[in-house]
């Protein structure tokens, strides 16, 4: 079932869903124009977002910002056919896609050369029914290399280029008056390619950059909203994972061990479960 949510004045959300990997699209609302942030994974997310935005009698939208190229966020786009902004690795990827006959075959192609993941696979056949013929991806049309502002009248979205481990493009969308932090799948770690990886290099500049914005409310894409306090109630726990993972390389154990000294726990508790996956894309991070 799809959920929405007015989340603050001038901002409204189609919740994530787990269903087909469908991350959360925004609608930004200023006094002259909405953006649109991120299109959706197909036509059909698209048009759920756009029947309740008209419900809510939203001012329609006026133009879109991809936070990166992954498919889940971009190929809503065709749908709502709106002028699109975008960073340049973004626009350069969807282009190729768009030139691409979308099939089954193009798909394996995707997958051999680690650009798609059979995960990637499973989620086009639940979104697409099975039919990939029906997939139409639409390039971007406004450029920018590292950051762009957009000004929707009384309110200005800063949208700027962030990188990291998940997707070369990440972008970050920071709607400045309201002190509202759109992240993408920027935190998130690799997913094609290989096995996931986080590279603490990578990982702490980020958040290093994340928290510059001092935000007061942070969206990741793919899952809630969540306030400053919870935000960095959480990802601190990773910036000390990442920053043992500089001390002590390959020694999992001693990472493990220092680990629990940081989060308080004693010598032969188990680390949370999230964290022990992390430890996990840290370490094939130092593959690289
Ligand atoms: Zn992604």
């Amino acid at each position: 079932m799809s959920e929405f949510e007015r989340i603050s004045e001038h901002i409204y959300v189609m919740h994530a869903e787990q269903e087909a990997d469908r991350p959360l699209l925004a609608a930004v609302v200023g006094r002259s124009r909405t953006l649109l942030i991120d299109g959706g994974n197909s036509s059909a997310h698209a048009q759920t977002f756009r029947d309740y935005l008209e419900r809510e009698g939203v001012r329609r939208p006026d133009m879109m910002v991809l936070t990166h190229h992954h498919w889940d966020h971009s190929f809503g786009l065709a749908e709502w056919s709106l002028p699109a902004i975008a960073q340049r690795q973004t626009a350069e990827i969807l282009r190729g896609y768009a030139g691409l006959d979308w099939n089954e075959a193009a798909l394996d192609g995707l997958i051999a050369e680690g650009k798609m993941s059979e995960r990637t696979r499973s989620d086009m056949h639940v979104e697409y029914k099975g039919d990939l013929t029906k997939i139409r991806v639409e390039e971007p049309n406004i450029v920018f290399e590292r950051f762009i502002d957009v000004d929707l009248g009384g309110l200005t979205c800063e949208i700027r280029y962030v990188g990291g481990d998940h997707a070369s493009d990440s972008c970050v969308v920071f709607v400045k008056e309201e002190g509202t932090l759109f992240l993408g799948d920027a935190l998130s770690p690799s997913v094609y390619g290989g096995p996931m990886a986080y590279t603490t290099g990578k990982f702490l500049a980020l958040l290093d950059t994340i928290f510059a914005y001092g935000a007061n409310v942070l969206v990741e894409s793919h899952g809630r909203p969540v306030t400053r306090e919870e935000f960095y109630h959480d990802v601190r726990r990773y910036e000390q994972l990442a920053r043992q993972v500089l001390r002590h390389g390959r020694d999992r154990s001693a990472i493990e061990r220092d680990l629990r000294v940081d989060l308080g726990l004693n010598a032969e508790a188990e680390l949370p479960q999230d964290l022990q996956e992390a430890i996990e894309y840290f370490m094939n991070g130092l593959e690289k």
